[in-house]
């Protein structure tokens, strides 16, 4: 969308609330027609319900996920919402299965509105050594005949790569519908819709916008019945992006390829410095041969990067001795390197996994790296700086 009465690069903000409608007919047409629930009204009415400068937004995740159609909303869980509530019948109750290492607010969404409040048949897919088995999916799908399977492209700390487009290959099999939150590969790495899955779900609070300054989630897909039940569900529970998000979103996606690469190739820099340092028990990064993910990832990202996270564990004779180097670590680059609970920003930030992940994962050594797009030189004398000042303790 481009304002033509003004010679403006940018697109119009339209802060409207609702819309002017004219006249009588006018009105009566535009509430008629509203009852079709098109991503694109021919009027606009209300924005709660549609907003051109956050359709403006769409068109352009819709380039980059190759979809027929994206809605943007208020944040990556109303995405998962929308997502998963157009999935349900009031009647049926057949199970859905979801891979386990996902998200934790989405398994919280799971087990507390899914399961307790909706009571929805709900099961987990757990990996076996940090990895999913087809084969065993297989089985799973088999038995339990799901009609849906919902996955993460990257999982979250240990960066587990599923077999994705293997995992949707035996879903079709089994006729179940194939939701993926693509938030940690992105499209840069795997378009899932060209794969085959039915929806692609981001919290685009993270790569897509990539300032660290917008909360906003994406949900797409090219099933047009979907779309037009999602439009539905995101109008009557208010879940819309605002016209000042969708604008500013629309602004930073411009740039989101060339930051996303760098982010690659800055999480590789610190995956490859980290796992050279004696303090250092084990590194996960997907791009690493050793990471029990390797070969799913080389296939279903094809040579386009590893993404942008790393996790690390620091060595240690005891949970104490653990801590304490952490700790150094978390000290000596805290001038440049923040403990910050989100990821994808600008600046490479960090997370100790134990006080985040808690009993899940309760390693004291363990620290979870988002890679910032910052210069890399900038970002290896950091880290290099860091790990020479902890190798003393
Ligand atoms: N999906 C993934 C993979 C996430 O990491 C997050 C948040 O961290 C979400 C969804 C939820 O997104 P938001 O925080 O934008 O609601």
């Amino acid at each position: 969308m481009k304002n033509k009465e003004i010679n403006s690069q940018r697109i119009p903000v339209y802060r409207d609330a609702g819309f002017e409608l004219f006249d009588a007919d006018t009105a009566s047409e535009a509430f008629r027609k509203e009852t079709e629930n098109q991503r694109v009204p021919d009027l606009y009415i209300y924005s709660r319900y549609r907003n051109p400068t956050v359709v403006a937004a769409e068109e352009e995740i819709m380039k980059l996920e190759g979809s027929e159609w994206t809605l943007l909303t208020e944040s990556g869980m109303s995405a998962i919402d929308i997502t998963l509530s157009v999935f349900q019948d009031g009647n049926s109750i057949k199970p859905w299965l979801f891979f386990n290492e996902i998200y934790g607010g989405t398994l919280s969404f799971a087990e507390s509105v899914l399961k307790k409040r909706r009571g929805l048949d709900i099961h987990y897919f757990s990996p076996q050594n940090e990895q999913y088995d087809l084969h065993e999916f297989e089985s799973v799908m088999e038995t339990l005949r799901p009609e849906l399977v919902y996955i993460e492209s990257i999982s979250n700390p240990m960066l587990i790569v599923p077999d994705a487009a293997g995992v949707i290959e035996i879903a079709r099999k089994y006729k179940a519908k194939v939701i993926v939150d693509n938030t940690f590969a992105t499209p840069e790495l795997w378009k899932p819709l060209v794969s085959g899955a039915d929806v692609v779900i981001h919290s685009a609070t993270k790569y897509l916008s990539g300032h660290g300054n917008i909360t906003a989630g994406v949900v797409c897909g090219n099933d047009n019945e979907l779309m037009k039940a999602a439009v539905e569900y995101r109008k009557l529970t208010g879940h819309m992006l605002s016209a000042d998000d969708a604008y500013r979103l629309h602004d930073q996606i411009q740039t989101f390829s060339l930051r996303f690469r760098r982010q690659c190739v800055n999480a590789s820099v610190i995956a490859g410095l980290l796992g050279a340092s004696k303090r250092v028990r084990k590194v996960w990064y997907p791009g690493l041969p050793e990471h029990p993910s390797y070969e799913e990832a080389v296939k279903l990202f094809a040579g386009n990067g590893f993404g942008g996270m790393v996790t690390v564990d620091f060595k240690g004779n005891s949970g104490s001795e653990k801590k304490l180097i952490r700790d150094g670590f978390i000290k000596a680059v805290s001038e440049r390197i923040r403990i910050i609970p989100s990821l994808g920003d600008p600046r490479t930030m960090m997370l100790p996994v134990e006080s985040v992940w808690g009993a899940k994962y309760p390693e004291p050594g363990m620290i979870r790296l988002s890679a910032g797009f910052e210069d890399t030189g900038e970002l290896t004398g950091i880290i290099s700086s860091a790990l020479e000042a902890i190798s003393s303790l």
